[in-house]
């Protein structure tokens, strides 16, 4: 890379592999536990490298004009704040529809890049004229020059996870040899990713499946309440229940979500409890400020990890997690300001009180 970049783009993405071994050592784990940390990518997700990739695509085919085009997408906020600095460098207008659940944050920082936001109702369904796909739709029948991307069906959603996640999760693995005391068998033996339109899961997994270690198993998390996973009987319990870990989830199967099931191999739900409480645990014992999809993300591999103590129990496997985001999303959200912000009282705390 060279040392000066022409643009925030070019701060897009090459994130690094951080390992998660006090996360590992408090459960046990002899396998190493991988973090791809995404929230340092220059828009703070994973989702700027489909934004930057979608982008680049709709440049050339020409449906872009400078001064002219307006972006409009639906998203859960970070497509929209990668799509925001893309088209604040490049000089598109940008309106992003956003579900009320979504956090202030998000809104603020698409403000802050200039973005127009237009709110939508959390519970109105996918298909509805209200939801936030339905207005973004409205929206681009009366606006001139308004161009929807729609990561949900867009293959540059995959695509770019293909070319550039899953590449770089494979390189790093690849490139780090074993040592006396870390034993590794330079290949990603599993990989766990929370799904929302599905990109994340199954462009990574194509890139490693395809290129890389076919036996890589494949992991991927839905909420409770979404009805993403596979079988369906996994859902049934939970399905439409209201959930508030944010980006990953949805009442609809995305096209870009792989229904093969060569690339996902398993689906795991998680809860909203079991989610925010592992964001706490990796705050605290990795120094990680991610946000709350990579709870769901850790707490699912872990789940997933005490189901196959045949993979949880042997030195040098590699399970990497994907970690989609960072906590600034999400501080001024209940969850964080109850949960994660006040942990358990030390004796620190008691000394302190007490001067
Ligand atoms: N976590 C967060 C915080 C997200 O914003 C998203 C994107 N919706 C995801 C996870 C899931 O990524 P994907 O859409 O690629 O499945």
């Amino acid at each position: 890379m060279p040392q000066i970049l022409n643009n925030a783009l070019d701060a897009v993405g090459n994130t690094p592999l951080i390992r998660l071994d006090n996360v590992a050592k408090l459960h046990g784990l002899k396998c190493n536990l991988l973090g791809k940390v995404e929230y340092m990518s220059a828009g703070g997700s994973v989702k700027d490298r489909i934004a930057k990739a979608m982008i680049e695509a709709a440049e050339k085919e020409g449906k872009l004009i400078p001064g002219k085009s307006v972006v409009i997408e639906p998203t859960s906020g970070n497509t929209g704040i990668g799509l925001a600095m893309a088209c604040a460098i490049k000089g598109y207008s940008v309106i992003i529809t956003l579900p009320n659940k979504m956090s202030l944050e998000k809104e603020a920082a698409l403000r802050a890049l200039g973005a127009e936001v237009v709110r939508t109702p959390a519970e109105a369904p996918w298909d509805s004229p209200e939801s936030h796909i339905g207005v973004a739709r409205k929206l681009q029948q009366e606006i001139p020059h308004a161009i929807i991307l729609d990561q949900y069906a867009n293959v540059n959603n995959p695509l770019a996870h293909e070319l550039t996640t899953g590449p770089e999760i494979i390189e790093a693995v690849k490139s780090t040899p074993s040592t006396p005391t870390r034993i590794s068998s330079q290949k990603v033996d599993v990989i766990v990713c929370g799904a929302g339109t599905g990109g994340t899961v199954t462009g990574i997994s194509r890139a490693i499946k395809k290129t890389h270690n076919k036996e890589c198993f494949v992991v991927a998390v839905d909420p409770e309440g979404s009805i993403l996973a596979f079988p369906k009987s996994l859902n049934a319990n939970t399905e439409g229940n209201a959930y508030v870990v944010e980006g990953i989830g949805y009442d609809f199967i995305p096209d870009v979500l792989s229904r093969d099931p060569a690339d996902i191999d398993e689906w795991v739900k998680t809860s909203d409890k079991e989610a925010f409480n592992a964001v706490q645990v990796i705050m605290r014992n990795e120094g990680l400020l991610v946000g709350g999809s990579s709870g769901s993300a850790l707490s699912g591999t872990l789940k997933w990890l005490k189901k196959r103590t045949d993979i949880a129990e042997k030195e040098g496997l590699n399970v990497v997690v994907l970690l989609p985001d960072g906590i600034r999303n999400y501080m001024s959200k209940e969850w964080f300001m109850n949960q994660a912000l006040h942990g358990e009282r030390t004796a620190l705390t008691d000394t302190i009180a007490k001067v």
